[in-house]
């Protein structure tokens, strides 16, 4: 049994899904197939969630009917029966007529999951209609979860149950990534881009010979094309570096995903669904470590020095209430580094966050913080990695270990 994942962008019109279909016909007739909501629905459905919720009825009723005109326009490319999807459209309408029944969180599970309910649905018409069987199967009905709304976290006792349960084999089972169920029945969500993990679950449970997440990139690269010109496709990798690198800051994979997959030592492929005989990436069990350096690159940070008011030094008690400080403002430290009279973080730049923590810290502290610096990390690393990031770079603080440097700078233009 393999299992396959596709994204957003891999089905964001009809092509992609036609796309999609050829893969699975050459290469998936029997694998489960779990995706995503079309394109950039979870983020408009989003938007959705905060008319809706701000009692703003004809913003809301505009946004619905973009939605609609999006997934219309995606059937009209294929071929099919799409009454079910069509009824999943209606059903939202009738939802959004009445008032809000619950919290935010717990509204927006209701609401957003349609995203990839409505993709499913078309998507396994689409199948059907061109002979490859599918079966369409409910993710709310086998990813059991608590009640934590937009965070839903996993019983995986019962949910590897269920899936055992309902997947068959010789045929192609079609589910929705990022959705689940709380046991009172209501809808909850994994997390935003929690798709993938949803694949590993499956995985998990149906001990699967491999996943594979089908991407618009040629699998995990060694730098983000973005920023590097010259990048390096990374042929295999350890889970190790997989969750080192989803740590620092690389995109490709959450780590949440890596862990139950390395657990049952289940390979990881990541591949092109644009050039899909090509190889890809391979996350595993390897003895060898990845020996090409990666970067990553994390821009727009603050970095924040703190100095005790009273001349105290930087101890355990200082410590934990700065760490109360931040976890009390929400916002997460990337890097941090000490010494006998200051204390620095950086942190993401975020303006809705950064604002409040900083008052909160100079109720104690001296602060000085500088703003729009990066940080770089470069796993692997050797002076003429370090060299080469630092053109043109004011580098402010070094943070090395064994394997992995860690660099604050600022950009001189
Ligand atoms: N559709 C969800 C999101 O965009 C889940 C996913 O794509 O993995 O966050
Ligand atoms: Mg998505």
């Amino acid at each position: 049994m393999n299992v396959f994942k596709f994204g957003g962008a891999s089905v964001k019109d009809a092509a992609g899904v036609q796309n999609l279909a050829e893969i699975v016909r050459t290469q998936g007739k029997t694998a489960v197939v779990v995706v995503s909501a079309m394109g950039k629905t979870t983020n408009a459905l989003e938007e959705l969630v905060r008319h809706y919720m701000n009692k703003k009825p004809d913003k809301a009723e505009n946004q619905l009917q973009t939605i609609r005109a999006y997934h219309e326009e995606i059937i009209n490319g294929l071929t099919g029966n799409f009454g079910n999807a069509y009824q999943t459209l209606d059903s939202l309408a009738t939802y959004l007529e009445q008032p809000p029944a619950g919290q935010y969180d717990e509204v927006y599970d209701q609401i957003v999951s349609l995203g990839e309910v409505l993709s499913t649905q078309i998507i396994a018409a689409y199948l059907n209609d061109r002979s490859i069987t599918t079966n369409w199967t409910d993710a709310r009905q086998l990813i059991c979860t608590d009640s934590t709304f937009r965070e839903g976290s996993v019983d995986w006792t019962e949910t590897c149950r269920r899936i055992v349960k309902a997947v068959r084999t010789g045929v192609v089972t079609l589910t929705q990534g990022f959705i689940g169920q709380a046991p009172n029945g209501r809808t909850t969500t994994l997390g935003r881009e929690g798709s993938d993990y949803t694949a590993a679950i499956f995985a998990y449970c149906l001990n699967a010979d491999s996943v594979t997440i089908w991407k618009d990139v040629s699998g995990v690269l060694n730098a983000d094309p973005k920023w590097f010109d010259e990048t390096v496709l990374l042929e295999k990798i350890t889970y190790q570096d997989a969750i080192e690198l989803a740590y620092y800051g690389a995109t490709v994979i959450h780590p949440k995903t890596i862990k139950p997959l390395q657990n049952k030592g289940i390979p990881l492929f990541v591949r092109s669904f644009l050039s899909p005989t090509a190889p890809g990436t391979v996350i595993g069990n390897y003895e060898q470590h990845l020996l090409i350096p990666s970067f990553i690159f994390k821009v727009n940070q603050v970095l924040i020095s703190l100095h005790p008011n009273d001349f105290s030094f930087i101890a355990e008690d200082n410590l934990s209430r700065i760490f109360g400080r931040f976890a009390h403002a929400g916002v997460k430290i990337n890097l941090m580094q000490n010494t006998a009279i200051s204390f620095s973080v950086v942190v993401d730049g975020n303006p809705d966050r950064i604002p409040a923590l900083l008052e909160l810290l100079k109720q104690d502290f001296r602060v000085s913080y500088n703003e729009h610096v990066e940080l770089i990390t470069i796993r692997y690393y050797d002076q003429s990695t370090i060299d080469r990031v630092l053109v043109n770079k004011k580098l402010l603080l070094e943070q090395k270990s064994r394997y992995t440097v860690q660099l604050v700078v600022k950009d001189l233009g």
